[in-house]
């Protein structure tokens, strides 16, 4: 019989699932049992998203009882299962190869970050997904379907919002391993961020920002750095300094959870910001973003700073980072280079509904596409705007997924699924 567990509530606290319990298929025959007995079914993963993209009221499962696999051929890693970026990172390293990048923690799962398009930053940077070379996919009866780059399904699946069926495997293409060393500025002046993005963000690998929008005492240039960097310097050019040991996120101290700065080290040991065995960012927190063109960074951010002051009592930070343009019908970087504008908020879901509508006015002139796993407001008319192959995600889905069992309110909202 499968095993159950209670739903409980997403990584944050602020989402209480809306099923009573999670099934936990310990092999592909429960697994096929529970799918195709299901008339809605939604797969939790790691729980680091921050609204009900992954519930619903009838059936929730977990691939946390499966065997995980991790399966290295070439240029290829193929993972089964519930497999983090923490499991899989260090044994890509062991055989020489690593990831083209990592979000700011290893704690999530690579399914899950792919269905809901998470990214790291550098301008040169695709989102995770954009390492997708192959996923194999559960359909409602039973059946699984392997999904490569030839396949009609692909642009819309491999960042696919959980709306395909359960994705039991994930192929992810691989680059030799590389080394990162990462460094903390202080001291560079908001004017002199905003004068030229595109060139900050182009400086090294992977350059984040952190602000609280007027006070330069938390702005924050966080540096990762490979040999390859454009222009290594640029950063001290602006007058930044090293910050030392006392670092902080805009409003969030850390608490020694933050990876290492200073030194050079392996790859997925510098890129998140926060260490695997830590518990990362604040916790009692919410966190919503947006992504606007990055030729459009500079009036975007005047945008925003001029409500600061509305969102100032709920924000903890800003981080702004870049990502690489890509061909995946749902992302926000569908074609164009972007600029991520992320808050974290504290932990008050009134409160940030209050001020996110202001945030997204804000931005609207700028085809502005919300973070699919974050907080945001955003009517489903509108955001489908922004998505030229939106009705195409729709179809493909519908084909994948012809009884619906895999949609639900928030699928429906956003995507008219
Ligand atoms: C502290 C913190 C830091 C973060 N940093 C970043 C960051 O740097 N960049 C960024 O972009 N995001 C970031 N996020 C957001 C978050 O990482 C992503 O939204 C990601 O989706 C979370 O992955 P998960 O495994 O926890 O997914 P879950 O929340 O468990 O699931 C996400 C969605 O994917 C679906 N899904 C998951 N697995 C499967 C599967 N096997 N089959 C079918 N559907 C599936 C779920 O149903 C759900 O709809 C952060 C979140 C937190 C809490």
């Amino acid at each position: 019989m499968t095993h159950t567990r209670s739903s409980g509530t997403n990584w944050s606290g602020n989402h209480r699932y809306r099923a009573a319990e999670t099934l936990l298929p310990a092999d592909f025959d429960e697994l096929s049992a529970a799918v195709t007995g299901a008339t809605s079914l939604r797969v939790q993963a790691t729980r680091h998203t921050f609204n009900d993209i992954g519930d619903t009221d009838a059936t929730l499962l977990s691939l946390e009882g499966m065997p995980v696999r991790i399966e290295i051929d070439g240029d290829r890693v193929r993972v089964e299962g519930l497999v983090t970026f923490a499991q899989l990172a260090p044994v890509l390293e062991a055989e020489g190869r690593a990831l083209h990048n990592l979000g700011s923690l290893p704690h999530i799962s690579v399914a899950g970050a792919a269905a809901t398009g998470t990214h790291g930053s550098g301008t040169a940077n695709g989102n995770l997904p954009s390492a997708v070379t192959a996923l194999e996919i559960m359909d409602a009866d039973g059946h699984t379907h392997h999904i490569d780059r030839d396949h009609a399904w692909f642009p819309a699946a491999a960042l696919g919002l959980g709306a395909f069926g359960v994705v039991t495997a994930v192929e992810l293409r691989t680059v030799p391993t590389y080394s990162v060393t990462a460094e903390a500025y202080t001291g560079v002046a908001w004017d002199d961020i905003v004068a030229d993005p595109r060139r900050l963000f182009a400086s090294a690998r992977s350059v984040s920002v952190f602000t609280t929008w007027g006070d330069p005492a938390h702005d924050l240039v966080w540096i990762k750095s490979t040999d390859a960097d454009a222009e290594p310097g640029y950063v001290t050019d602006l007058g930044g300094r090293p910050i030392g040991d006392d670092l902080h996120l805009g409003r969030i101290r850390t608490v020694g959870n933050t990876t290492e700065r200073g030194t050079p080290g392996p790859w997925h040991t510098r890129l998140p910001h926060f260490r695997a065995e830590a518990l990362p960012s604040d916790g009692d927190e919410i966190q919503s973003e947006y992504f606007v063109p990055l030729d459009a960074a500079t009036e975007a951010l005047a945008a925003v700073r001029a409500v600061a002051s509305t969102i100032d009592p709920v924000l903890l930070v800003t981080e702004l980072r870049t990502v690489a343009a890509d061909d995946l019908w749902l992302s926000p970087a569908y074609q164009r280079d972007v600029l991520a504008i992320h808050f974290t908020w504290r932990n008050d879901n009134a409160g940030v509904a209050q001020v996110l509508p202001t945030v997204e006015a804000a931005l609207a002139p700028f085809d502005v596409r919300p973070h699919w796993g974050k907080a945001f407001t955003m009517p489903g008319e509108t955001i489908r705007a922004t998505l030229p192959h939106a009705a195409d995600f729709v179809a493909a889905a519908r084909d994948a997924d012809p009884r619906g069992v895999f949609r639900n309110a928030f699928l429906s909202r956003t995507l008219g699924l």
